[in-house]
């Protein structure tokens, strides 16, 4: 076989690959990005000027793979029943007695899950990385928040972050580079009952301009960001990060081509990768570093189909914990009528929010933190689809009017928490479902624990308790995570740190024993934090590990 063409071949391009790629070919090296989705173009492709919009989704239709399965879920106990979903039309959402699995919601396409998500901006409670220490939980993380700062604000930089200037629980060097965004009317409706409780609401920190910057156009409040920013202003890693990689000159960019296995070598080094392209053809790459970047499920799927001799229990698997440790989206949301028209269906997603109870001991008795914001945007409570489905009861003229009467007066609020590892939460290879190349898919094992549960009906009260401040009515639908799998975060399943034997890889995503084997991507989280998004620490960490990989490929080391 002939000798690399590249320095380092990355796989998938969402936060963690998308910065890796970026970062690496900045520094001079030659990058090859496999993606396994295609590329969407903003203005062609998220048609949210469409007349048909609202029954648009995502356009995330790449048939036969990426897809995942899950294994039972557990039983529903009558004690927690006050944390069943359910809506004024359906009911209970979840009628059955185990938890159902709802998916892993994720994109594949050039810019990952990105492309989809709202653009929330968190850097990571420092006291939520020293969990083991603290509170005897989860597991400590082996960089600390002062190591990864620097690359918190140049990535903060790069991709356009608006927001407060300081923040005590997040302590910067430097304010962030752009102004927050003007909270919604009704974000503002929210804030005002925050206050009323007691609650302290703050803007968002958002990848979404709140001025023209980097050759962007400013945020127009469309409320549009889960069905693709048309407009290009949200900083998705496409139109940010893998716009520098291209314009480097060092990146090949290859789209729709599917890494299928990595093959051991001799001297404890990945030698060459798999992959199936675009157009149906098996490829063999021979590879200098590869960075795997898969996302939380797919990255643990791919190293354990990469069995061989050399490894026999997966590739990077000697802790045996490749896959283990999977933490999963702790979430309620919550939404009610308002009797004054708030114009909810505009607005940035997601605008103000609540640290309140972040911490990993301010939720009383519990142990693990949790945030609040507003959720009609990711609620999907926008048009009038929806609203006539959900929202409205009725039929003919008189349902027509009263969609009309309700229209912009919905106020969602909802809650993300910490997510601790359980023994019964984790990824393996599913013994017989295949994806279109006969490979096993990845089959998701979740198990809550009462800690998750009584997080999750702290949250869920909190939600209720606000909407009431506010003048809301009754909530029409509550919707969480007790009776459904419906991760929107997942994190953990190549858990970093300085142990071989407690983890996969080490504080800059090194496996332990393959050299040459890298992992970026939001699989490296020892813990989940309190509901902070974790996009800009996937990105922050890969950039510190990509600085070092280059000053290493500088030295001949790789
Ligand atoms: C509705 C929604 C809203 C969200 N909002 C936010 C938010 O506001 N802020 C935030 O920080 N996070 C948010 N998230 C979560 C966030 O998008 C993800 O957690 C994060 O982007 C994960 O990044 P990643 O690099 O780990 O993986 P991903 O983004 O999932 O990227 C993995 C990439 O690898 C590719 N891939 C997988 N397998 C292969 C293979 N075999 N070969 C080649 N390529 C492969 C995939 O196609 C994909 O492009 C949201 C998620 C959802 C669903
Ligand atoms: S709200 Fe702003 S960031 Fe979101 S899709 Fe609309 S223009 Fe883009």
């Amino acid at each position: 076989m002939k000798e690399p063409e590249h320095d380092a071949l990355v796989i998938g391009s969402g936060a963690g690959g998308a910065t890796m790629a970026w970062a690496l070919a900045e520094r001079g090296l030659r990058v090859l990005l496999l993606e396994a989705g295609p590329a969407y173009v903003p203005e062609r492709d998220y048609g949210l000027d469409q007349t048909d919009w609202e029954l648009r989704g995502f356009v995330d239709d790449v048939e036969g793979i990426g897809r995942q399965t899950a294994a039972p879920l557990q039983r529903l106990d009558p004690a927690w029943d006050d944390l069943r979903s359910m809506s004024h039309v359906r009911g209970r959402v979840n009628p059955g007695p185990r938890r159902r699995y709802a998916g892993y919601r994720h994109v594949r396409g050039l810019g990952g899950s990105t492309l989809h998500f709202v653009g929330e901006a968190h850097r990571l409670n420092p006291q939520a990385m020293r969990m083991r220490t603290r509170f005897g939980v989860a597991a400590d993380w082996p960089v600390t928040y002062a190591e990864l700062e620097p690359w918190y604000e140049r990535i903060e930089r790069v991709i356009g972050v608006a927001g407060p200037a300081a923040e005590a629980a997040r302590p910067r060097r430097s304010p962030l580079p752009l102004p927050p965004h003007p909270p919604s009317y009704a974000s503002q409706r929210l804030v005002t009952a925050g206050r009323a409780l007691g609650m302290t609401w703050v803007p968002n920190t958002l990848a979404a301009l709140s001025r023209p910057y980097d050759g962007r156009p400013p945020c127009n409040y469309c409320a549009g960001c889960a069905r693709g920013c048309p407009r290009r202003d949200k900083g998705s890693v496409d139109v940010t990060l893998l716009r520098r990689a291209a314009e480097s000159g060092n990146c090949l960019i290859r789209t729709g081509c599917v890494v299928t296995h990595l093959d051991p070598g001799e001297d404890d080094r990945v030698q060459a990768v798999s992959y199936v392209d675009a157009e149906g053809n098996v490829q063999r790459e021979r590879v200098r570093t590869v960075v795997v970047a898969a996302g939380a499920v797919e990255t643990p799927r791919l190293l354990l189909l990469s069995a061989s001799p050399r490894a026999p229990g997966g590739l990077g698997n000697e802790s045996g914990l490749v896959g283990r440790n999977l933490m999963e989206t702790l979430s309620w949301s919550a939404s009610a009528l308002h009797p004054d028209r708030l114009g909810s269906h505009r607005g940035l997603p997601s605008d103000v929010i609540c640290w309140d109870w972040n911490a990993p001991d301010a939720i009383p008795g519990v142990v693990g933190g949790c945030r609040f914001s507003p959720t009609t945007a990711e609620s999907d409570l926008l048009g009038p689809i929806a609203y006539a489905s959900r929202v409205v009861d009725g039929f003919g003229r008189g349902h027509q009017d009263a969609v009309r009467d309700a229209l912009g007066r919905v106020l969602s609020v909802g809650a993300i928490g910490e997510s601790l590892p359980d023994p019964g939460s984790f990824v393996d290879l599913d013994p017989e479902a295949r994806d279109a190349h006969g490979q096993a898919l990845a089959r998701i094992h979740s198990h809550l624990g009462v800690r998750e549960l009584e997080r999750l009906r702290f949250m869920a009260r909190t939600c209720r308790d606000l909407l009431a401040a506010a003048g809301a009515e009754a909530p029409f639908e509550q919707t969480g995570t007790y009776d459904h799998f419906f991760s929107t975060h997942v994190f953990g399943t190549c858990r970093m740190g300085t142990d071989p034997a407690t983890s996969v890889v080490d504080g800059f995503g090194c496996s332990h024993r393959w050299k040459n084997l890298v992992v970026a991507d939001a699989s490296l989280f020892p813990s989940s934090g309190g509901g902070e998004a974790p996009s800009l620490t996937i990105e922050a960490l890969a950039l510190r590990s990509a600085d070092r990989l280059a000053r290493r490929a500088r030295r001949r080391e790789l």
